[in-house]
């Protein structure tokens, strides 16, 4: 869980603060009617900085799982306005023409660092891809292609799972080089102001980094005719790691948002339930559980093995700490805490 301080605006029409960490990982919300505390792996309150949030939440040692081959997964969710866009990619997303200051680099950023650390310092050979998807009003758009963003037929096959079609993949082997491609493709996303948030994400984006790993003296060239390979040799790996800023809930009422704008909001907010209705389910134990509906939306289509099949899955819940988002917020805590007891295989 992460709570972001208060903004300006909160302060200045005097919210008062109703959510506060107890440590210990507790949560404690308590207003007029409601007095509630809530456990969970790790809360992060408003003083907690990029660093602490990427060294406590455990996005380190997810890291390391995608290079060793697993299926890696990082979820931000939450009310918007609570700190989705900011905990993953810090402020930069906001402002296109000033770069942020080093120490409130997202958790993609440390991510991305870590990766080209690890892979420089061990002793296997590396090689790196990203693809970058965004889902816009039901349809998913590819946000690395060059022009205008045209929609992707999202399909099924029973060795692949669900998978989008022509996702273009594009190699990179510098921090510099991955950053760039972050930078230019949320600049692309779909974005519009409303009452709640002046740079409201109005998709979900799905970042991905391939990670191809073939074991140290395993020669790219290929092997002497007389090589047999070796049941003890180490096997190449393909693991991934994938970043989702979902596009926040909101209350059309809140936002003032219409026409245009409130049919987007009643597209994210259908797929977020499509999202939470898939996490209800997985959440119950596994002989009581019936169909997943991930057909629901393209958001549970492509989240379906991170969600409850074989991937390895870190969910950052965002909070704002205000008495005007109380209801957002429970509601928040409780998904959250049904998200904590789902399993995967990995
Ligand atoms: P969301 O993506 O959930 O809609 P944002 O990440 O855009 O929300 O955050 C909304 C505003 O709050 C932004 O101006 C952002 O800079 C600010 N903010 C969010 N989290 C924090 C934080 N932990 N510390 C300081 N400012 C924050
Ligand atoms: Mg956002």
């Amino acid at each position: 869980i992460r709570v972001r301080p208060l903004t300006c605006t909160e302060t200045r029409r005097g919210d008062r603060q109703v959510v506060h960490s107890l440590g210990d990982g507790t949560v404690h919300v308590s207003a007029a009617r409601h007095d509630a505390t809530f456990g969970f792996s790790a809360v992060f309150d408003a003083g907690a900085s990029q660093e602490a949030v990427f060294e406590g939440s455990g996005m380190r040692q997810l890291v390391e799982l995608a290079i060793d081959g697993f299926s890696c997964t990082v979820f931000a969710f939450g009310q918007t306005g609570s700190g989705k866009t900011y905990t993953l990619m810090g402020p930069l997303a906001q402002s296109e023409t000033r770069a942020a200051a080093p120490g409130l680099l997202g958790l993609m950023q440390r991510s991305f660092a870590c990766l080209l650390e690890q892979s420089r310092s061990r002793s296997s050979d590396l090689a790196l891809s990203a693809s970058y998807l965004e889902i816009y009003n039901e349809q998913v758009r590819d946000l690395l292609s060059p022009g205008p963003p045209c929609a992707l037929p999202l399909r099924w096959s029973k060795t692949r799972g669900f998978y989008v079609e022509n996702q273009l993949s594009v190699d990179f082997e510098s921090l510099e080089a991955i950053a760039d491609l972050l930078l230019q493709g949320s600049q692309r996303r779909r974005t519009s102001a409303h009452a709640l948030n002046r740079h409201s994400s109005r998709s979900h984006a799905l970042l991905t980094i391939h990670v191809r790993s073939r074991a140290a003296g395993q020669s790219i060239n290929p092997p002497p005719p007389t090589w047999v390979p070796q049941p003890s040799a180490c096997p190449s790996k393909q693991g991934t790691l994938c970043f989702v800023d979902l596009a926040g809930s909101e209350r059309v009422k809140e936002t003032g948002s219409s026409g245009e704008l409130s049919v987007e909001a009643n597209n994210i907010n259908r797929s977020l339930l499509a999202l939470g209705h898939c996490i209800s389910l997985l959440a119950k134990p596994r002989g009581k559980r019936t169909h997943i509906p991930y057909r629901d939306s393209k958001l549970t289509r492509l989240l379906a093995r991170s969600l409850g099949g074989s991937g390895i899955t870190l969910m950052v819940a965002c909070i704002s700490p205000s008495s005007r988002c109380l209801s957002e917020t429970l509601s928040t805590l409780h998904y959250a805490s049904r998200a904590r007891r789902v399993t995967t295989r990995p």
